[in-house]
């Protein structure tokens, strides 16, 4: 199989070109049409020689994501379901910063990136890994996830294009630039990012590289369900991502029922390494915490949780539980959240409440690819 273009950095396709003799000016007019014009083919790629888009093609694939489904509307909360080049699926999700609350789009988003086909984790509460673990995404797979969903954005929001060829010419849809929608990455969907941490890192430096995604470090945020070595590989790494923890539980007797990595990587050792990262970065952390009624929304947790928060200047993202099909779990009460919420106030915590209802869209990380799943082989048996 020939390496996707898009898992390449800048330097790389400087080499290479440099080898086949071709001007340095050509990797520019390349990037150009791989980052700010999202191109799906070589084909569209016309200031570029002919020769050297033969060239191209004979050494790399351009693939693109395969849209299959996709939930929500323009100006909410989108879930869009890819199809792969081996058929297996992954879902990214598109979360607009400030809903349209009165009837405007809204021009900042966020969107939240898969790294796995599957998850080895398998955290009790989630969707994504309970078919286990399928295999590692590529690189160009994750960087493919953010021109993919603003393609398919542009596409439906029609929006204004603006024309690169020149006046008078006849430019094809696919060969013109068109505007970015994406503000923020999550790295927060289906897979346990940091167990593909080469890869990941890789995307993420195109993504943030001004000659790719152009979306800044500080905009990025990787989450972890707790992997303390990676943890502090990263701490060490030149990027000023973000992290934020999949913490669950502020006790190792509560996340070790959720979530069986905190057997190998307890609190302790969790918590030494998220102060490492700090130290490191300077960079304030994110504690996720899914509310799962009568699990770990207790008022007595939010005592522990505020604990750790403090420790580490940690702000807490709480979200009441989307369910799962086949999961016992359930979501709490909203004013048992907002009790919740208010306990972790109270003590001083940075902390805020997800209020959207997301059950609508089978918001769970991993529940349309495993809904999907479940169908097409129902539908083939
Ligand atoms: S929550 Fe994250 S780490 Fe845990 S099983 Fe789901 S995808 Fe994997």
């Amino acid at each position: 199989m020939l390496p996707d273009i898009k898992s390449l950095a800048r330097e790389a396709l400087e080499a290479q070109f440099a080898a086949w003799r071709q001007p340095a000016y050509r990797v520019t007019q390349l990037l150009d049409w791989l980052y700010a014009r999202r191109a799906a083919g070589w084909e569209v790629m016309t200031n570029l020689p002919q020769s050297l888009r033969a060239k191209l093609a004979e050494n790399f694939s351009l693939q693109t994501l395969e849209l299959v489904r996709k939930q929500g509307t323009a100006d909410s909360t989108q879930k869009f379901l890819w199809r792969l080049r081996d058929r297996a699926l992954v879902e990214s999700v598109l979360i607009p910063a400030n809903p349209a609350l009165y009837g405007e789009a809204s021009d900042r988003h966020t969107l939240c990136l898969s790294t796995q086909v599957g998850c080895a984790y398998g955290c009790k509460f989630c969707a994504s890994g309970l078919d286990g673990w399928k295999r590692n995404l590529t690189p160009d797979e994750i960087v493919e996830q953010v021109l993919a969903v603003e393609r398919a954005r542009n596409a439906e929001c029609r929006m204004p294009i603006e024309n690169q060829s020149g006046a008078g010419q006849t430019t094809p849809h696919s060969a013109l630039r068109a505007p970015r929608w994406i503000d923020n990455v999550v790295v927060m969907g289906m897979g346990e990012p940091l167990a593909n941490y080469d890869n990941l890192l890789k995307a993420l430096s195109i993504v943030n590289a001004p000659w790719g995604g152009g979306i800044g470090a500080r905009k990025i945020t990787i989450s972890t369900s707790g992997l303390v070595p990676q943890i502090r590989r990263l701490a060490a790494e030149p990027f000023q991502f973000r992290l934020a923890v999949s913490l669950h539980g502020a006790t190792d007797a509560v996340r070790n029922r959720l979530m069986p990595v905190n057997r190998k990587y307890p609190l302790l050792e969790l918590i030494a390494a998220c102060e490492e990262y700090q130290r490191q970065k300077g960079r304030m952390i994110t504690f996720e915490y899914i509310l799962i009624a009568g699990v770990n929304d207790a008022i007595e947790q939010a005592r522990p949780l505020a604990a750790l928060a403090r420790k580490l200047f940690a702000k807490v993202n709480l979200i009441p539980y989307n369910q799962v099909a086949g999961l016992p779990w359930q979501r709490p009460a909203e004013d048992v959240c907002e009790a919740f919420l208010a306990a972790l106030k109270k003590q001083k915590v940075a902390a805020t409440l997800r209020r959207e209802k997301g059950g609508d869209i089978d918001a769970a990380c991993g529940q349309l690819r495993l809904r999907t799943e479940r169908e097409l082989a129902h539908f083939f048996t």
